[in-house]
């Protein structure tokens, strides 16, 4: 997969540049379609978009899904508090390219050391990955709605089988020992793959690994 990084496929606030093909009539009568979610990135595919309902052409849906309202999930933010640096820069993007060449598989909420973690929406803890990264760890939430979480570089108390449910403290935001800085970082999969989220390719991840860059917007 080639590298995206941020800029790409972003559409900007001039709809009447877009062709929205034969759904333009539906598409501009959406009341919830915000110009937030013009800086939403999206790899590819249809399938990135898990609770994506249309039924158009694969052309027309990668557009669909790049507009979707920002908080079309319904999920809740991610920290207690909101993060305290812009994540669309600083190598804090999803697909931001890491000295040994890998790609960043999330987005890094930067936030103080302590701060809460937040369930974005219900379901179930399916591992605790201790040493995800320097000295932090990484809660792995399999979510009701089929799509996967990684809550990485934080502490918590819950293991595998934990049910928890929307809007639930799930973890603590700690300082890694790298740099003693302090950040959700937070990655996020389709459902449409099995097994460990850790693979191989540019992102290392799982084949099903998705932009999480709409999480900044959540309310
Ligand atoms: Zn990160």
């Amino acid at each position: 997969m080639a590298a995206r990084k941020h800029g790409d496929g972003v559409w900007v606030n001039n709809p009447s540049t877009i062709d929205w093909g034969p759904t333009k009539g539906a598409l501009m009568a959406m009341p919830t379609i915000k110009p937030v979610a013009a800086t939403i990135v999206v790899i590819g595919t249809a399938s990135a978009d898990p609770v994506s309902n249309h039924t158009s052409s694969p052309t027309n849906e990668s557009s669909i899904i790049a507009s979707s309202p920002a908080n079309s999930h319904d999920y809740a933010y991610p920290l207690a508090s909101r993060h305290t640096a812009d994540p669309n820069t600083g190598g804090r993007y999803f697909g931001a390219v890491r000295s040994n060449g890998r790609l960043h598989a999330g987005m890094d909420l930067i936030t103080p050391s302590g701060t809460s973690v937040i369930a974005m929406t219900d379901g179930n803890v399916i591992d605790y990955n201790v040493g995800f990264y320097a000295g932090t760890d990484a809660l792995i939430v399999q979510n009701n709605d089929g799509s996967v979480v990684v809550y990485g570089e934080i502490r918590s108390d819950l293991r595998s089988g934990a049910p928890i449910v929307r809007g639930q403290r799930i973890g603590t935001v700690i300082s890694n020992n790298s740099s003693g800085s302090s950040m959700l970082h937070i990655e996020y999969y389709t459902g449409s793959a099995s097994g460990s989220v850790f693979g191989g390719g540019d992102y290392k991840r799982r084949s099903d690994l998705a932009s999480p860059m709409f999480i900044q917007y959540l309310e």
